[in-house]
């Protein structure tokens, strides 16, 4: 399997090479925008596309032979996402070319890439922080993206494509419940309070909220440093929060990978209706309403596709009211969990972890011993994903 990793790296173009860069830029869009209007709506096959307009491309915009050719590409790529929304495909802007292996390359000794551009090869220096060198350190990477920032300078972003290692053997499953109380709690019993961070979390939404009144009623000038500090605190309390996900899931992962465990999650397609079942204050509903577990996911897939841990998504309709000794339901109230069939009284976050394994387990036997069944099916993002069926200790034995 393979795992492609983005890097942004900042260019530092001459005058000249800007310039020569915003050409590119315009002529790229300039053909997507022709080749979408000439081809009929209905194809997306690159090789369709290229075989009407390739001659075109090279002639009206007078592109190179690769960036013609990315540029269907980019046409017919565009045109399949748009198909999947049903919604039109978005206006090609200047602010993004693709780049292969024939017209970009990167080289270490001098930090600097080379793009074709309209006029022929341009070397342009980038700034590479230690994060960036580390990556490329001998690396050949064999495509980028050209674009421009908001910011109004010129970017590359390059595609490391890493092979990665084949999932290990399955020894034990590692339940993690994303809870209200705790961000995240094993079923090995590990937990990360999520008492500081929704105490910092809070203590920015007073902020916030007393800027944005003030934002909205004083004068011209303080209006506008009411709106600066506003987008200054959102981007701190978006830091602290990534730190937080990626120190959680990290161990999570190195943990695992330890034990030759496999990492059931639950699937957070339902967390927002599961944490607001029971109506909530405004303060509970932010709190669970946020991207922050979203991205506690991406950062587990992201960090067990590396180290050759799976991740895999588990239906949580039931984790917080069944039983993980006996499978059936029992009582949560917000903390206790206890079941009156077989007598179990424990933490119902750690209850819930327990079953996310339980669940897990399944998916790794399918015709577990512990009565459960899974379908599997993949997500969009390629989220090993479970939809489970409860079945009887009779009929599985
Ligand atoms: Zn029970």
């Amino acid at each position: 399997m393979e795992q492609v990793l983005t890097l942004v790296c900042k260019l530092n173009p001459t005058p000249s090479q800007s310039e020569k860069l915003e050409v590119v830029l315009h002529a790229f869009a300039a053909a997507c925008n022709y080749t979408n209007e000439v081809i009929k709506p209905q194809i997306t096959s690159k090789t369709t596309i290229q075989n009407v307009v390739y001659e075109d491309l090279r002639s009206k915009f007078g592109l190179a032979a690769n960036l013609a050719v990315r540029a269907c590409a980019r046409v017919g790529a565009n045109r399949l996402v748009a198909k999947r929304a049903g919604k039109p495909v978005k206006a090609f802007k200047p602010t993004s070319a693709d780049y292969d292996a024939r017209i970009f390359a990167f080289r270490e000794k001098d930090w600097t890439i080379s793009l074709t551009t309209l006029e022929g090869r341009e070397h342009i220096k980038i700034d590479a922080g230690n994060y960036q060198r580390g990556k490329l350190k001998g690396r050949k990477p064999t495509s980028a993206q050209l674009c421009k920032h908001r910011d109004g300078k010129y970017y590359i972003h390059i595609q490391l494509k890493d092979e990665i290692p084949d999932p290990q053997p399955i020894k034990k499953v590692i339940g993690v419940d994303f809870g209200r109380r705790d961000i995240a709690l094993t079923s090995n019993g590990d937990s990360w309070s999520g008492k500081q961070l929704t105490e910092t979390r809070d203590r920015y939404s007073t902020a916030r909220a007393s800027l944005q009144k003030k934002a909205s009623t004083r004068t011209r000038s303080s209006r506008r440093r009411c709106r600066q500090v506003l987008a200054r605190l959102s981007g701190r309390e978006r830091r602290f929060q990534s730190w937080v996900n990626h120190n959680i899931s990290k161990t999570i992962i190195q943990q695992a990978k330890s034990e030759k465990a496999l990492v059931a999650i639950e699937d957070l397609t339902g967390i927002r209706e599961r944490t607001n079942q029971k109506p909530r204050n405004k303060t509970e509903r932010r709190r669970s309403n946020s991207w922050a577990f979203y991205q506690l996911r991406m950062f587990l897939e992201y960090k067990g596709l590396k180290d050759g841990v799976e991740v895999v998504a588990v239906p949580p309709a039931y984790t917080s009211q069944t039983c993980h000794q006996c499978l059936h339901i029992g009582l949560r109230s917000d903390k206790k969990f206890k079941c009156g069939n077989c007598g179990l009284s424990c933490d119902a976050d750690w209850n819930g972890a327990k079953m996310i394994a339980a669940l897990g387990t399944s998916v790794n036997s399918p015709r577990g011993s512990n009565g459960l069944y899974c379908n599997l099916s993949t997500d969009s993002s390629g989220l090993l994903k479970a939809h489970t069926v409860f079945g009887t200790p009779n009929q599985c034995g």
